[in-house]
């Protein structure tokens, strides 16, 4: 695996530096802080607005500027690394605020992945006008099916207005201001996988109503949120794929989503790396700058420390890229996906605590903001599937019966 960066691309990583340094940790201590997510109204996202990045997309997974796919059917565009790079970066400066951004976030790539090509340019293309600040959301989890995807109970019924749907989302990122949401149903639960469907809800249909902003421990820049869906109905043309996408053997709801996960698993994954590299520049800051020089035997273990960090932190960037690349290759990636989502978020997890022990309470700036580190990486570990679920995968792959 070759990864050489284009201009373009370094271009991009200088600007969300810039940006990150600017806005998106400042208001991400002050989301922290304030214990709220950042206003809708916020100038801030004007500014993302207006400068194009809804389309281009620093916070959102998918670039929604291109609404063609590749041969094979696959919708990656050659963007995965892209995208991992940029969660990185971004998330080391505030993962909350990168996640709080307008643009299509987790909604993008089942649009891109399912979609047709009309579905993709209706639902992509507002994200290209530059006046006011739009999110998109995906909802998946329920109360009763989290880890369990194919246990989903919000049903899914077809009727001569169109599809009917009830139930209830739980931990829908940004769904209190999307304009859309993809949600996943079932036609029927007794089909299991085979039942699932993904809908494009809109924005002020009736019967979709937000029921709960989450109170989280950490993340606080951006809004989680519940929903319940009574009776609420929604267009022909608004189930991803259309009916022939389902009809085909080869492809379900359920596969949908999969892809989706193999697509999103590198970039979340990549979010913990990170922010766990913020964790360790603020670490290696303190031993540089902060132990006293005549304290050889401390500056040697904390030396021997920062290199066990730097270690687990390239291991997990690598293997983020990996399966990044083996998609932007339109190659399978389902295992690589599950490994890089396995190991990075403990990892970073891992070194952000090491950071904290090494700063301790000397530092009372730094120590406060690893704690804040500490309680967003936590999040990592659970998003796009948990760490036992990717080993289950990732098992799964190993031994095949
Ligand atoms: C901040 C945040 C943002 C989120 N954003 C979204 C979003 O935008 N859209 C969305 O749809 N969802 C979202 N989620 C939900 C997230 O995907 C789920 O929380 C996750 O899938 C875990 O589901 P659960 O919380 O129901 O836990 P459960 O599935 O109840 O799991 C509880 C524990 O049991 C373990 N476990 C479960 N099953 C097994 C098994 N078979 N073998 C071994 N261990 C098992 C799990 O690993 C976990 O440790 C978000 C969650 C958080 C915290």
């Amino acid at each position: 695996m070759l990864i050489e960066l284009n201009k373009e691309l370094k271009k991009s990583i200088e600007l969300l530096r810039e940006i990150g340094k600017e806005y998106l940790r400042p208001l991400g201590i002050e989301a922290d802080r304030s214990s709220q997510a950042i206003p809708v109204d916020h100038p801030f996202y004007n500014l993302v607005a207006q400068t194009g990045f809804m389309a281009r997309g620093i916070g959102s997974t998918f670039e929604s500027g291109n609404s063609e796919k590749s041969t094979n059917g696959r919708s990656n565009n050659g963007n995965s690394v892209r995208n991992v790079l940029m969660a990185e970066e971004g998330s080391y400066w505030d993962r909350g605020t990168l996640v709080s951004l307008p643009g299509p976030g987790l909604g993008g790539p089942p649009v891109m992945q399912m979609g047709t090509s009309q579905q993709r340019e209706r639902f992509m293309s507002i994200f290209k006008q530059r006046d006011k600040p739009l999110w998109a959301a995906f909802a998946m989890t329920e109360p009763e099916a989290g880890s369990d995807v194919a246990k989903i109970n919000t049903r899914a019924i077809k009727s001569e207005k169109g599809w009917i749907l009830n139930g209830e989302k739980m931990f829908s990122s940004n769904s209190s201001r999307a304009e859309w949401v993809v949600v996943f149903a079932t036609i029927d639960p007794n089909l299991g996988r085979r039942g699932h469907r993904a809908f494009v809800v809109e924005k002020g249909t009736p019967g979709f109503d937000i029921s709960r902003i989450e109170q989280k421990m950490g993340i606080k820049a951006y809004e989680t949120a519940s929903f319940k869906l009574a009776d609420c109905v929604v267009d022909f043309d608004n189930l991803l794929g259309g009916e022939s996408y389902y009809s085909s053997t080869s492809k379900s709801g359920f596969e949908g989503a999969m892809s989706t996960f193999n697509a999103t698993r590198p970039i979340v994954a990549a979010m913990g790396v990170g922010i766990a590299r913020a964790a360790y520049d603020i670490a290696k800051e303190f031993v540089l700058n902060e132990v006293p020089k005549n304290s050889s035997l401390r500056l040697r273990r904390y030396r021997e420390k920062l290199q066990v960090m730097q270690a687990k932190l390239t291991h997990a960037k690598l293997l983020c890229l990996r399966a990044a690349w083996l998609l932007d290759c339109n190659k399978p990636n389902g295992f690589e996906a599950s490994m890089a989502k396995l190991y990075a978020p403990p990892a970073s997890l891992s070194v952000v605590t090491e950071a904290s022990n090494i700063v301790g309470l000397e530092n009372k700036d730094k120590s406060i903001y690893l704690q804040k580190l500490a309680r967003d990486v936590k999040a990592i570990d659970i998003v796009e599937g948990t760490q036992q679920i990717q080993r289950r995968v990732v098992a799964r792959n190993i031994i095949v019966n």
